[in-house]
């Protein structure tokens, strides 16, 4: 069941919290089925070039011990993963120098020669065309780049008079050398305006995004906007409906920051429409200073019983886990996965 624009945008608009979020659902599991695909996070360093105002790791930022994980401790990660039967992972990091893209170059290679079959997603920040293609070549499979704020005015001054520009150019840079691209938003951004948050929506649409990866905006005490107020959940899961209706084959995550605000956030953006869990397996001695908010949940998910308590959650929401790449769907050859 898919609908048009025209009528996702009425929904939007005019039904209730409920309604919009049942019809999400709907659209969700006629296209994706009831599984909700595990992907493995690793947040493999908090070396950061940027000063986005919003984030706990920002270059400034002084309370933070900086780390970068060994190839041989993330290949371990991964095989512990690997056993646990997850396939697909992400590599996430602060925004990389040259010197931290040759690096990741060489993990790259390494993975793909140890596992040609497992899918691998990076989400390292906006770098030159030139680096994407030699990552692509050394065997990464997928992108995560949000884009953050459609607004311009907004996109520059919390990311440190950074152009909305150039980073929807990495954006088209990405998709052109064939990754799977996923981009996505903050909800409640500081300056967001309901139509922002319209805009947003619509600019997933027409970026054609294979995934998408939208969460609330959380303020971390120790950056500029630590006084701002803290995103309101309902908006989004109103906003995550809104996308599913518009993008009905995207694969979205039910996102670390909606259940860090909400002990049943992730639940309830998997009930709006999300069809992806990230399951943080960052070595705990990390995950301390990878706190790009505050009060992320993955400090209380231990090893190796994080699947067992994801498992039982999505239960009672009649959806269970589902492991493999889990590849985007393409809409032009018609692929749909479960049927409802
Ligand atoms: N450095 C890379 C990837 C890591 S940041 C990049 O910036 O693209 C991953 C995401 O965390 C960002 O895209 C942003 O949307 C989100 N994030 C950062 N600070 C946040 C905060 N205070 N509240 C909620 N999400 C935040
Ligand atoms: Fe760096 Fe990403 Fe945080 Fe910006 S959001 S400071 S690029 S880690």
């Amino acid at each position: 069941m898919v609908i048009s624009e025209k009528e996702a945008l009425k929904a939007y608009r005019t039904a209730t919290t409920a309604e919009l979020t049942a019809l999400a659902r709907r659209v969700t599991e006629s296209v994706h089925g009831t599984g909700v695909w595990v992907r493995g996070l690793i947040e493999f360093s908090n070396k950061c070039r940027r000063n986005c105002l919003y984030c706990g790791i920002r270059r400034d930022y002084p309370a933070v011990s900086r780390y970068a994980m060994t190839e041989g401790g993330i290949i371990e990660v991964m095989s512990r993963s690997r056993a646990l039967g997850i396939e697909s992972f992400v590599l996430q990091s602060g925004e990389l120098d040259p010197k931290g893209t040759a690096g990741l170059l060489k993990l790259v290679g390494a993975i793909r020669s140890k596992w040609p079959d497992t899918a691998l997603t990076l989400s390292c920040g906006t770098l030159s065309r030139s680096e994407y293609a030699e990552l692509k070549a050394a065997g990464a499979d997928r992108y995560l780049l949000r884009f953050e704020t459609s607004d311009p005015i907004l996109y520059s001054r919390l990311r440190n008079r950074a152009s909305l520009a150039r980073r929807l150019r990495a954006v088209a840079d990405l998709k052109e050398l064939g990754y799977q691209m996923g981009s996505g938003f903050m909800v409640g951004l500081p300056g967001e305006t309901r139509k922002t948050r319209l805009d947003n929506a619509l600019l997933c649409k027409s970026l054609e995004l294979d995934m998408v990866g939208l969460g609330p905006f959380i303020p971390h005490p120790g950056t500029p906007l630590a006084s701002a107020a803290v995103a309101s959940l309902e908006f989004t899961e109103r906003i995550t409906a809104l996308v599913r209706l518009l993008l009905p084959f995207a694969h979205m995550p039910a996102t670390t920051a909606s259940g860090s605000l909400d002990a049943l956030g992730r639940e309830r953006m998997i009930s709006a429409g999300a069809n992806v869990l990230m399951l943080n397996i960052t070595p705990m001695v990390f995950r301390r200073d990878y706190l790009l908010y505050p009060g992320k949940i993955c400090l209380q998910e231990g090893w190796p019983d994080f699947l067992d308590n994801l498992s039982g959650r999505m239960k009672p929401l009649g959806r269970s886990l589902r492991f493999g790449r889990g590849d985007c769907l393409d809409p032009a050859r018609g692929t749909v996965e479960g049927g409802s």
